[in-house]
C-alpha cells in the first residue's frame, strides 16, 4: 500500500499513520517528525528550520523533498509500501512529489483525508500541548497552523479527488474507530490498486457511513 495522509493539525495524521504501517507492516514517513528529530539533534537543517516550525510556519519545499525523496528510496529498498504523513502541504509539493513518485515507480495509491472541525482540533492541540508541551501548539501558533492548512493545504484534496484516489472520512471519533473504518477501507482496496488505473478510479467518502464504524460513541 501507499498512502498519503492529508489532515489539519490535530487529526490524529502520526496516530493513524503509525497504525496504518503497523498493520500493513510499512514504513511511516512523517516529515514532521524527522524535522523535530532535526531540531533535537541541532544538526545544520534542524538549526535552519527551527524557528519555522515554532512560528507554525512550512519549511521550503526543496527541504522536505529531498528529506521525502530519500526516505522513498529507502521504502522502495524495503518493498516499495509507504504511509506519508506531513507531506504534500500545498499544490507545489503534491506535484513535485507525483514526479518522485512516478520516478521510483512509487505514486500513491491513496490520499487518505481526515476530516475534523477546527473547534474540536483547537481542544486537541491544546490538550496535546498540556502532555507533550510542543513549541507549535500554543493558542497563537494553532490558529495560524489551521488557517495556513485551510488555505493551502486543503486544496490539494480536490486534486486528489480528481485523480481518483481520495478516501475521506471523519477523524472526529475515538481513534480506534476511526483506525477501524480506515484500515477495513485500506484491505478492501489492497488488492484493487493496482489493477485499477486512475483514470477509471473515483474518490470514496466514508464520512457518512459513522454509525457503521461507531459514530454514536463520539
Ligand atoms: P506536523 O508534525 O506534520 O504537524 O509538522 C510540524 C511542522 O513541521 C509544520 O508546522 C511545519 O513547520 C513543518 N512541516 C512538516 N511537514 C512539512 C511539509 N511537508 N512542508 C513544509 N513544512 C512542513
Amino acid at each position: 500500500m501507499r498512502v498519503l495522509l492529508v489532515a489539519p493539525p490535530g487529526a490524529g495524521k502520526g496516530t493513524q499513520g503509525a497504525l496504518i504501517a503497523t498493520h500493513f507492516g510499512i514504513p511511516h514517513i512523517a516529515t514532521g517528525d524527522l524535522l523535530r528529530d532535526h531540531v533535537a539533534r541541532r544538526t545544520e537543517l534542524g538549526r535552519a528550520v527551527q524557528d519555522r516550525l515554532s512560528r507554525g510556519e512550512l519549511v521550503p519545499d526543496e527541504v522536505v523533498l529531498d528529506m521525502v525523496r530519500a526516505a522513498f528510496i529507502d521504502a522502495k529498498a524495503r518493498g516499495g509500501g509507504y504511509v506519508l504523513d506531513g507531506m504534500p502541504r500545498n499544490m507545489a509539493q503534491a506535484r513535485a512529489l507525483y514526479e518522485i513518485g512516478l520516478g521510483l515507480e512509487m505514486t500513491a495509491n491513496v490520499a487518505l483525508h481526515l476530516q475534523a472541525d477546527d473547534e474540536e482540533l483547537t481542544r486537541r492541540l491544546l490538550a496535546r500541548a498540556a502532555l507533550e508541551g510542543r513549541s507549535d501548539d500554543t493558542e497563537e501558533v494553532i490558529r495560524r497552523r489551521l488557517a495556513l492548512y485551510h488555505e493551502v493545504t486543503f486544496p490539494i484534496v480536490e486534486w486528489y479527488a480528481s485523480r481518483g484516489i481520495l478516501v475521506s472520512v471523519d477523524a472526529v471519533r475515538p481513534v480506534e474507530r476511526v483506525a477501524r473504518q480506515i484500515l477495513t477501507a485500506l484491505e478492501a482496496m489492497r488488492s484493487l490498486v493496482d489493477h485499477v488505473p486512475e483514470s477509471a478510479r473515483r474518490p470514496i467518502d466514508l464520512t457518512g457511513l459513522g454509525t457503521a464504524f461507531g459514530r454514536s460513541d463520539r
